[in-house]
C-alpha cells in the first residue's frame, strides 16, 4: 500500500502533540530512594510505560507489561520479529531552565521539554508511525515489536528484563540517537576512584561536590574551603572566572568560603561538547595549599583529568579509521572531609582499544594517589555491517523521505540500545541540522522533525515487515 508518508504525518500533528504532553508531563528520572515492589526504580519511570501502554491500548494494539520494567507494543504477523527499542526514562532536568521541563512547551516551533529529544519525542514518533500503519489497515508479514525500557539513563535494568525473559527479535533499530543511522558504537566503561577524606595541608576542603550522572558533564560544581586568607582565595576566584570559558558566584560564612561554578552541561559520549564545572573547580583550587587525599584528589582533577577529553596526559590517546576516538568524561565529583569521596570517569572506546588498557593506567593512578580502583559496568564495541538489510532499507527510507541521498551510517561514541541485537541500529531522531540538546537544560526538537522522524519511522516498519521489503 502507498501512503503518503509526510502528508499523513503532519495530520497526526495534534493528536501527536496531545499524547507528548501528557508523557513529558511524567517525571520519569529514576529515583532508587523511593522505589517499591511495584515501581523498581522509583514510581517516575513505571508511571511512564503504563501510560504508554495505556495509549497503545486505546488505539487498539495489544500491549504486555514486563514487571513495570519494560513493555511492548505488538503488530503484525510472521516468522521473523522487527523490534524498536525505546525508553521512556529521562535524565534529571536540572537547573536553569527557561520553561518548566515537566511541561511541553510549543515554542517558534519547537517542542521544550524533557524527553522531547531522549527519548519521549523520538519513542511516540516511531510508535506514530506504527499506529499510522495499523489505522491505514495496512497488514505485516513481520511481527512487530515497539518495546520500551525504563531505566535506559542508568543501567539498562528494563530492556535487559526483556531480553533474559523474551525471545531475540530477528533485526531492529533504536530511536535514541540520531540520524542518518549509526551501525557502529564504541565501546562504554567506567571506573570509580575511590578516594578517602583526609585533609593535610594549610588549607582545608570540607566538601567538593560535581556531576549528576557519569553519563553526563557536569553544569555545576561546588566546594566548601577553609583558608588562612579566605579574603585572598575570593579575590582569586574573581579572577580566575574572568579568564576561564566559566562563570560562577562565591560567599562566605561560619562554614568558610562556598564556591560555585558553572560550566555547561553536554551528553558524556563528546565530553568537547561541554565544559566540566567541576575540573575547572578543581583546576582553581588546585593552586593552593591543600594537603593530603584533598589534595590529591583536587590535584588529579585540575591537572591529568581536566581538559583531556582524549585522554592525553595520562598516554592514553587513540583513534580507530572507523570508530573514531578514545574519550573520557569526568563525569562525578565527590569529596567529604573525613569521610571520602569519589571521582567517577567514563570512557567510550572504539575497538582497537580494550578496557584492560584502561585499567593498567588507571591502576597506576591510583597507587600514585592512594585511590582505590573500581571498574563498573562494561559495554564492548558493536559493529552491523553496512550491507546487513537493516541498515540498507533505513538509509533508503532515510534518503527517500529527506532527499539527503548522500547521507551514509555512521559510528559514535554510543551506548544505544541497538546494541542489544546482533542486527540492531540507532535510528533517529535527531536530524543532523538540529542543535543536540540531549541532557542538557531547555532540551528540544523542532516539532517538523518530529513529525518527519513519525514518516521515516512509519515508512521504514512497512518497509521492513511489508512485501517492499522482498
Ligand atoms: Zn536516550
Amino acid at each position: 500500500m502507498s501512503i503518503d508518508w509526510k502528508k499523513v504525518a503532519a495530520d497526526y500533528r495534534d493528536d501527536y502533540l496531545e499524547d507528548l504532553k501528557h508523557l513529558i508531563a511524567i517525571q520519569s528520572v529514576r529515583d532508587d530512594a523511593n522505589k517499591t515492589e511495584d515501581a523498581p526504580l522509583g514510581p517516575g519511570p513505571a508511571k511512564a510505560l503504563q501510560a504508554f501502554l495505556k495509549m497503545a491500548e486505546r488505539d487498539g494494539f495489544e500491549t504486555t507489561n514486563l514487571d513495570n520494567l519494560a513493555g511492548f507494543v505488538e503488530y503484525g504477523e510472521g516468522a521473523e520479529t522487527i523490534a524498536i527499542l525505546a525508553h521512556v526514562d529521562v535524565m534529571p532536568a536540572g537547573e536553569g531552565w527557561a520553561t518548566d521541563p515537566f511541561t511541553l512547551t510549543i515554542k517558534d516551533g519547537n517542542a521544550y521539554g524533557r524527553g522531547t529529544s531522549d527519548d519521549k519525542g523520538p519513542a511516540l514518533a516511531a510508535y506514530y508511525g506504527l499506529k499510522i500503519l495499523k489505522d491505514q489497515g495496512v497488514k505485516l508479514n513481520k511481527k512487530v515489536r515497539f518495546i520500551l525500557g525504563t531505566d535506559e539513563e542508568s543501567n539498562w535494568t528494563g530492556m535487559n528484563h526483556y531480553f533474559e525473559t523474551q525471545p531475540e527479535p530477528t533485526m531492529g533499530f533504536s530511536p535514541d540517537a540520531e540520524f542518518p543511522l549509526i551501525n557502529g558504537e564504541k565501546g562504554n566503561v567506567s571506573f570509580t576512584l575511590g578516594v578517602k577524606g583526609e585533609n593535610a595541608g594549610d588549607d582545608s576542603l570540607k566538601g567538593f561536590d560535581a556531576g549528576l550522572r557519569e553519563n553526563m558533564v557536569p553544569r555545576d560544581a561546588t566546594a566548601i574551603v577553609e583558608t588562612a586568607d579566605n579574603e585572598a582565595l575570593v579575590a582569586a576566584f574573581t579572577e580566575f572566572l574572568d579568564q576561564m570559558p566559566v562563570v560562577g558566584d562565591v560567599k562566605t560564612d561560619g562554614d568558610g568560603v562556598h564556591l560555585h561554578v558553572i560550566g555547561k552541561a553536554a551528553h558524556g559520549m563528546e565530553p568537547k561538547n561541554g565544559i566540566n564545572a567541576g575540573t575547572y573547580l578543581a583546576k582553581f583550587l588546585s593552586q593552593f595549599n591543600f594537603g593530603g587525599d584533598a589534595g590529591h584528589f583536587l590535584a588529579l582533577l585540575g591537572g591529568a583529568l581536566h581538559d583531556d577529553s582524549r585522554v592525553t596526559k595520562l598516554g592514553l590517546a587513540f583513534t580507530d579509521d572507523i570508530m573514531g576516538d578514545l574519550t573520557m568524561n569526568v563525569g562525578v565529583m565527590d569529596f567529604q572531609a573525613g569521610q571520602g569521596g569519589k571521582i567517577v570517569l567514563n570512557f567510550r572506546y572504539p575497538k582497537g582499544i580494550g578496557s584492560d588498557d584502561l585499567q593498567g593506567a588507571l591502576t597506576k593512578v591510583a597507587e600514585e594517589n592512594q585511590f582505590d580502583l573500581q571498574k563498573g559496568r562494561e559495554m564492548v564495541p558493536h559493529y552491523v555491517a553496512p550491507d546487513d538489510p537493516i541498515v540498507t532499507t533505513l538509509m533508503a527510507t532515510y534518503r527517500e523521505l529527506t532527499g539527503e541521498q548522500a547521507a551514509e551510517p555512521e559510528v559514535v561514541g554510543g551506548g544505544t540500545y541497538g546494541r542489544l541485537m546482533k542486527r540492531g541500529v540507532a535510528f533517529g531522531a535527531l536530524f543532523p541540522h538540529t542543535e543536540d540538546t540531549m541532557h542538557q537544560v531547555d532540551e528540544f526538537q523542532p516539532v517538523n522533525d518530529l513529525l518527519l522522524a513519525m514518516a521515516i519511522y512509519g515508512r521504514s516498519i512497512q518497509a521492513l515487515s511489508n512485501d517492499l521489503a522482498d
